[in-house]
């Protein structure tokens, strides 16, 4: 009754459901993959002065300063970035400019479960292929017909990371579709495909400032690729939103770009508590995937999953469960700071 007034594709979609944000102080605040430093104090500088009175005016409609700094960091041409309000809205542009083919589009059955909601919302088909036993990607399964590939590397939520070599063979395999690298977590471990963009023209690599910088709040996300796939992505954005990007997140985040000290020094924090969280949980008798992201997935052989999420919120810490086939007795836990991850670690010690 209530949805007379819908357009009939609207009453089919299945919206994705973010991890909650709770009005809650004093939470340990582990389930959205946020980093738990706070952004560069040269990027906050930035954004400070790009409050005033020229908000009166629209912003640059290319954001070009801002793809010049995305573009230098990388040593690439501006014209092969693209930036948009958040990476899920680069990921959504993408599937509308490259994946309404024929063919249904190729994601593992264990992913970013965004990939599914954009190809309810843009009517594109898809098939999931199954990761290994080991939860890893397996390469040889990306060789079938098929209208485009998206994979997150590292994938999410197991945080297992694919060598370019890999990424490579599957480039290799499929010439004739768009194969989007969506490198959310690269920072924390990883190598960026972003090298390969130059040898193979059909190569997307998206990339978001929410969690290596620190940007969740801020909402930029931006892709890089040969200058056909951008103007693709153009299109189809000036044909959405001509202004995703506003005065103050272009300043914050040519900042953020240009900050590259803060950056590594936040990246490898977080990979030397991942190192210790890692370690204090197989002490727990917890399997812990192996992560190259800022979370690790970890299963208890004598714990339940849901119950562990239970009683861990009990204790004012809250991680990420998905009541997902496969991975129903896996726990997603964000690193966090070590006093954090220290309460963590504490916490699941009187629990197990
Ligand atoms: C967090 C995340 C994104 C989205 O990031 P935003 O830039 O904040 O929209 C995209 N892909 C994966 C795999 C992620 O985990």
């Amino acid at each position: 009754m209530s949805q007379n007034y819908w357009s009939p594709l609207v009453k089919t979609l299945v919206p994705y459901t973010p991890g909650e944000q709770p009005k809650v102080a004093n939470l340990i605040k582990l389930n959205t993959n946020e980093n738990p430093y706070p952004p560069s104090p040269l990027a906050l500088q930035a954004m400070q002065q790009a409050v005033g009175e020229g908000l009166r005016l629209y912003p640059d409609p290319d954001a070009s300063g801002l793809k010049q700094a995305i573009a230098d960091y990388y040593g690439v041409e501006r014209q092969q970035v693209f930036v948009g309000n958040g990476s899920d809205e680069v990921l959504a542009h993408a599937f509308m400019a490259f994946f309404k083919q024929n063919e249904p589009i190729l994601f593992p059955d264990i992913s970013y479960s965004f990939y599914k909601v954009y190809a309810g919302l843009y009517e594109v088909g898809y098939k999931t292929v199954p990761l290994n036993e080991q939860f890893q990607i397996a390469v040889e399964d990306y060789q079938q017909p098929n209208g485009g590939i998206i994979f997150p590397n590292p994938n999410a939520p197991t945080g297992c990371l694919l060598p370019l070599a890999a990424i490579e063979q599957i480039l290799q395999a499929n010439p004739n579709r768009v194969v989007i690298v969506d490198e959310a977590y690269i920072d924390f471990g990883g190598q960026t495909a972003i090298r390969l963009v130059h040898q193979y023209p059909q190569l997307l690599v998206v990339q978001t400032l929410s969690k290596s910088r620190s940007l969740a709040g801020l909402r930029i996300g931006l892709a890089v690729g040969q200058a056909h796939l951008i103007d693709a992505l153009e299109r189809v954005k000036n044909s959405f939103n001509s202004y995703p990007m506003d005065k103050v997140a272009i300043a914050g985040g040519v900042a953020a770009f240009e900050d590259t000290v803060y950056f590594q020094q936040t990246c490898q924090a977080i990979i030397n508590n991942r190192t210790w969280l890692t370690t204090q949980l197989e002490q727990l008798g917890f399997d812990v995937l192996p992560s190259a992201a800022n979370f690790v997935f970890a299963r208890h052989p004598q714990q339940d999953a849901a119950q562990l999420a239970l009683k861990l919120r009990e204790q004012a810490i809250i991680v990420r469960h998905f009541k997902l086939p496969r991975i129903e007795q896996f726990l997603r836990i964000t690193v966090g700071k070590a006093e954090d991850n220290q309460s963590l670690v504490t916490a699941l010690q009187a629990i197990c």
